[in-house]
């Protein structure tokens, strides 16, 4: 990426500012760093922050210690050693008098520190909703980043798919998907993966553990890793074995209700009735109590960003947004499924970046 894409990027923030009656905003978070810079940087407890003002030229307050790292960007730095005071060297950047607005990652240590140098008049509000909206629609190097990252994700399900045994455990798969994921490229996952067989399936967000995944049941897989910081995610729900019929019947409607969804993002339309499209399928096939959370999420720097796909969200999707759409049904003690791909919205409509098999056939391993 050129620093060109950088500019852009401010000069898009300048325009939401303006709309939004802030003066000025400091963004603090690795991934915003990263996103208006182009430096990954974790500070640790140190103050970090790049200043951004329409009008004025951006400037980054970091610590001595970080001066080779920062100097990849051309954005003016202010430079601080420990012992000294970054928050007035902040308070001197920003324009007096008008809103000041900070992201909410910051710690409150940090943010009090500042709030006692800019003074009781600029109590700094949230940067957390135009940040948000401005890193919901990617620009043409975020898409092929996400795209890199989520062909990742194709491979490494694949490859799982081939690992899966009976008399393997959950947390033996977990431990191969990690080194799937360096094999491909990827050091770090985005999250940790989730493999949960059989009754354990029932819980969305069950952590993988020393049980045997077994047979003649499902096997949910939901893992992701990064390509140039930016997530993928993805969701496959395998059985292995034989599966009973309400397992196949549970499969066919929520992969029906995912391809709903699917079918239903297009610019313009609301994310509650992308929501609405998803579980209307699922309700009409008599599983709606078991389909317990939102259809989806955006996906970018950070795993869960907005846009949020969820009931009666009145926000309309717009080209560049990408989001996974991941119904799925889970009945207690029994078993789950969820199906999940991350997609990106074009003019026509939603064109997934995930292309692993996910058709009933494609799914049953023989075992
Ligand atoms: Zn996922
Ligand atoms: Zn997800």
């Amino acid at each position: 990426m050129t620093d060109n894409v950088y500019e852009k990027r401010r000069q898009r923030l300048y325009r939401l500012l303006e709309e939004h009656g802030v003066a000025a905003v400091l963004v603090t978070s690795t991934a915003g760093v990263y996103y208006f810079t182009g430096v990954w940087l974790n500070p640790g407890e140190r103050a970090s922050a790049v200043i951004l003002q329409p009008g004025h030229d951006p400037v980054w307050v970091v610590p001595e210690m970080f001066r080779h790292e920062a100097a990849a960007s051309d954005v003016e730095k202010r430079y601080w050693n420990d012992g000294g005071n970054p928050y007035r060297l902040m308070a001197e950047v920003v324009a007096k008098g008008g809103a000041l607005a900070v992201d909410g990652d910051w710690s409150t240590r940090h943010l009090l520190a500042l709030a006692a140098e800019v003074g009781a008049d600029t109590l700094p509000r949230s940067a957390d909703g135009v940040l948000g909206a401005l890193r919901a629609v990617k620009d043409e190097a975020e898409i092929r980043a996400l795209e890199q990252a989520s062909q990742w994700a194709d491979q490494v399900v694949a490859r799982i798919r081939e690992f899966l045994t009976p008399v393997r455990t959950e947390r033996q798969a977990a431990e191969e998907l990690a080194r799937l994921w360096r094999e491909v490229g990827s050091p770090e996952m985005s999250f940790p993966p989730i493999v949960a067989a059989g009754s354990r399936g029932a819980a969305p967000h069950h952590e993988p553990d020393d049980s045997q995944l077994g047979r003649d049941t499902t096997v949910i897989v939901d893992t992701g890793g990064f390509y140039r910081h930016y997530c993928s995610d993805i969701t496959r729900t395998f059985v292995l074995g034989r599966a009973t019929a309400e397992m196949e019947q549970v499969y066919r409607v929520v992969l029906a209700a995912q391809q709903a969804g699917i079918a239903a993002a297009k610019p313009g339309v609301t994310l509650g009735e992308v929501d609405r499209a998803v579980r209307q399928v699922i309700q009409d096939a008599g599983y709606g109590p078991y389909f317990t959370h939102r259809t989806g999420h955006g996906v970018g720097l950070d795993i869960h960003e907005l846009p949020y796909v969820m009931a009666d969200n009145p926000q309309r999707l717009e080209v560049g947004m990408v989001m996974s759409i991941e119904p799925g049904v889970y009945l207690p003690n029994r078993f789950g499924v969820r199906i999940e791909d991350l997609v990106v919205i074009e003019a026509g409509g939603a064109r997934s970046l995930n292309r692993a098999p996910k058709q009933w056939e494609e799914v049953v391993i023989e075992v």
